[in-house]
């Protein structure tokens, strides 16, 4: 019927899929084979579940003949190796975990199967996904499909790279400081972010658990709206899970934007942003307001500090939540330990990669008794401040506007040596989680150099609907959502 179905989005494969135009099991075995060819140089999978995803796909099939499912079923997807998969190895990119394999499966994955969703398998990320370029992985680096000598972003690189190159039809990331949205725009697919709360926590390997946030990373919004209807929801294995009903994205998703007032944020369009990026969020704001949107500047004065706050909080939680890891009760276990002290001194010094370290060290520092109110606590002060701009911004406006990356892809090895160079490429996303708010990122240009180019909506608190119909939107009246790199 199709001469690539690996090129098509969830919306037209669910219609021929429902019409048994294609078995979700040729389906499978097409992303299959062209993993297997592009799979060694990209590396956006650690794990491929090869007979897993065959039999979850028959068993799609049979439901789709019997005239049952929903759109996801069928759909072969990319999953982020920190989401707990019974029985499929999830190592969270580390030494760590590199032969964990779950007894029980997270909520997100376990909700997306019973959607009818077929995992093909386990994608790479940056190690306990602390990273923007998805170079701290165990298992190797993972490339940009748009030029193979430059990064994908992070930590969802693995996800991110699978949607781009067509390793999956879309992709499940997380997202604690920008890590579905800032890979998202580095490789020219669509990635949101919802409300913390909106989607379960339970089953994530932890990293920072006031932040962390699971989302679709798909190549397009209606598409990221069909996973996300399926993975949002209360659940009472996360205490932090929001218990309010989840509307219907996709009645929602033709809204439109007209008579929609989005702000801009001046903080953002400061020095520091590429002059390709610049330029290219310049047009795309004027097609918001030919669709009908009214631009209003607005100001978010304490845009400034995220950083500065996110790495204190993030790594404080971080210490905490990697603190089970000491090889007895948890983990990677050295070799041949002398006592008690040297089994867990060597197997955390031997299981975690140095950018894990660094910020096992920060946290444990800012927590300390005598250091904790002089950073801790001043930075949860500062959060809240950050959040309340937020509040403020949007007694005036319904979105926000702002470009997702200050810059496109950068080389391989180009930041490894300069951590805080690294952490800046997050700027403009990390305040997003720590005020807990929605975001999606979306392809809308490319530099002179062919590189993908990501705006950023940002929605009020449980405002996923109106930030999916705003992407939508823009995506009907523009194709950059449908390039794709040639490999
Ligand atoms: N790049 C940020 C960090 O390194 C955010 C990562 C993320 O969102 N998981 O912590």
């Amino acid at each position: 019927m199709f001469s690539d179905p690996t090129v098509l989005s969830i919306s037209q494969l669910a219609e021929s899929l429902k019409k048994r135009q294609i078995s979700s099991e040729d389906l499978v075995n097409s992303f299959l084979e062209r993993i297997e060819r592009i799979n060694p140089e990209v590396n956006a999978y650690i794990t491929i579940d090869r007979a897993g995803a065959i039999k979850a796909a028959q068993d799609a099939d049979n439901r789709l003949d019997a005239k049952q499912g929903g759109p996801l079923t069928g759909v072969p997807i990319g999953v982020k190796d920190l989401f707990c998969t019974k029985e499929v190895r999830t190592t969270c990119g580390s030494r760590m975990l590199h032969n964990f394999i779950p007894p029980y499966e997270s909520t997100v994955t376990s909700r997306l199967k019973a959607a009818g969703a077929v995992m093909l398998g386990k994608t790479n990320m940056d190690e306990f996904a602390m990273g923007s370029s998805n170079e701290t992985s165990f298992f190797g680096v993972v490339k940009n499909p748009w030029d193979l000598t430059r990064i994908p972003g992070g930590s969802s690189g693995g996800s991110a790279a699978a949607v781009s190159a067509g390793l999956g039809v879309a992709a499940i990331g997380t997202d604690t400081g920008g890590s579905i949205r800032q890979p998202a725009a580095l490789t020219g697919i669509t990635g949101i972010k919802p409300t913390y709360g909106r989607v379960s926590r339970f089953g994530m390997v932890a990293f920072a658990s006031s932040l962390d946030q699971a989302g679709p990373m798909t190549k397009t919004a209606e598409d990221a709206a069909l996973l996300l209807q399926a993975m949002a929801g209360h659940d009472p294995k996360d205490a932090t899970s929001i218990d309010s009903p989840v509307p219907d994205y996709m009645a929602s998703l033709n809204d439109g934007l007209k008579g929609r007032k989005i702000g801009v944020p001046e903080e953002y369009f400061a020095t520091g942003l590429s002059t390709d990026v610049a330029s290219v969020i310049e047009e795309a704001k004027k097609q918001f307001q030919d669709l009908g949107a009214e631009l209003v500047p607005v100001s978010l004065p304490t845009t400034k500090q995220a950083i500065p706050t996110y790495y204190v909080l993030a790594p404080a939680e971080a210490s905490s939540n990697l603190a089970r890891y000491d090889g007895i009760r948890f983990g990677y276990r050295c070799e041949n330990p002398q006592d008690i002290k040297d089994l867990f001194t060597r197997s955390r010094a031997e299981g975690f990669g140095s950018e894990v370290k660094r910020r096992i060290m920060l946290g444990t520092y800012v927590l300390s008794s005598g250091y904790y109110d002089a950073y801790y606590l001043k930075a949860q002060k500062v959060r809240r401040m950050i959040a309340d701009d937020f509040k403020a911004a949007f007694t005036k406006v319904d979105l926000l506007l702002t470009p997702t990356t200050p810059d496109t892809a950068f080389k391989l090895g180009a930041k490894t040596d300069d951590p805080v160079q690294m952490y800046l490429s997050d700027i403009f996303t990390i305040n997003v989680n720590l005020a807990g708010l929605p975001a999606i990122s979306i392809p809308c240009g490319f530099s002179r150099d062919n590189l993908p180019i990501g705006l950023q909506l940002i929605g009020r608190p449980l405002d996923e609907s109106g930030i999916l119909s705003a992407a939508h939107a823009y995506q009907q009246a523009t194709e950059w959502h449908t390039r794709k790199p040639v490999l």
